[in-house]
């Protein structure tokens, strides 16, 4: 397996001071009253590689809202539980659409494209509900196991700030429920997805956690084989396809890497066979992606000279 022999060698702390113009340029989310709060200052990086060597600059070490980021952790949790079964409740297409887009789920008759849009992520908590008597409990104990610390928890804040302006993700359940392609109470299962939505973790915590699909399923930190290899494998396919929604393609011509964002204004991003690197700056583009971070992740790919294409 190769090595990130060029990871030491990359000067995060100038890839960020490249980046660090575009502050003031894009907007922090401010649908979620809570998250609204945060500052749109703040810019960190950091890289794991597969074998746990971590390299960070800025506030790297700061925990922030990873939002959308947890969708893969909870698909990571169902795709174990019920296989490839998944995907006769839940397409593996991008979607082409704002990730809380209403539109295809009529069109298709409440199954969401993805499991990276929203509809997607809550079809993936409602099928966890079924399974899991405690789903929220079980996300935690995955990140736990995925960064060695029981230090990661859900911001009870930022949740309910959630559930109170929860109309269009109820509608998308409901829109599920009334095509039969809905298990549970979707309260019930709205608290899951928020949960998770809420989770705080640092960019050096989510590039620990997200080594396991840089590393063939196996984390590079607890060495736990999450995932398969070809699960592994599966995953990458997803992030670089859906991961930032209709900004997909755009990320893949400039980054060119399988990633994932958050309207916390995180991007995970994998490396294969290399390491998984996590950008942080909260301001987003009209995607809801982070401005200065998918810019940071463009500038990282090319100076390590590594695309998946
Ligand atoms: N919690 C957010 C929502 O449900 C997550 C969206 C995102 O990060 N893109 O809208």
């Amino acid at each position: 397996m190769s090595q990130c022999l060029d990871c030491h060698e990359l000067d995060l702390d100038a890839i960020l001071e490249q980046v660090r113009p575009l502050l003031g340029k894009g907007a922090v989310a401010d649908y979620i009253p809570a998250l609204a709060k945060v500052s749109g200052n703040k810019l960190g990086m950091a890289i794991c590689d597969i074998h746990g060597n971590i390299y960070s600059a800025g506030d790297a070490n700061e925990a922030f809202s990873i939002q959308s980021i947890s969708k893969v952790l909870n698909l990571t949790l169902a795709f174990n539980i019920y296989g490839e079964a998944l995907w006769e409740k839940v397409g593996r297409e991008p979607s082409g659409q704002a990730f809380n887009s209403l539109i295809q789920l009529e069109l298709e008759k409440g199954i969401p494209r993805n499991p990276f849009i929203n509809a997607g992520a809550i079809k993936v908590c409602d099928l966890l509900t079924t399974r899991l008597s405690a789903p929220k409990q079980r996300l935690k104990e995955l990140l736990w196991d995925l960064c060695g610390t029981k230090s990661i928890s859900s911001n009870r804040i930022v949740a309910k700030s959630e559930r109170e302006f929860s109309d269009r993700n109820a509608a998308m359940a409901h829109l599920m429920k009334s095509f039969n392609n809905f298990e549970n109470d979707v309260q019930q299962v709205l608290k899951v997805y928020f949960h998770a939505c809420a989770v705080e973790m640092s960019c050096i915590e989510l590039a620990k956690a997200f080594s396991f699909l840089a590393n063939q399923g196996k984390s590079a930190i607890t060495q736990s084989q999450v995932v398969s290899s070809r699960q592994s494998k599966q995953l990458n396919a997803l992030l670089a396809t859906c991961g930032l929604y209709d900004q997909a393609g755009d990320f893949a011509y400039r980054v060119g890497l399988p990633g994932k964002s958050g309207v916390g204004g995180g991007i995970v991003a994998i490396v294969p066979g290399e390491c998984s690197v996590c950008v942080w700056s909260p301001e987003l583009n009209h995607f809801g992606n982070s401005l200065a971070g998918s810019e940071a992740l463009s500038i990282f790919t090319s100076e390590l000279g590594r695309s998946i294409f």
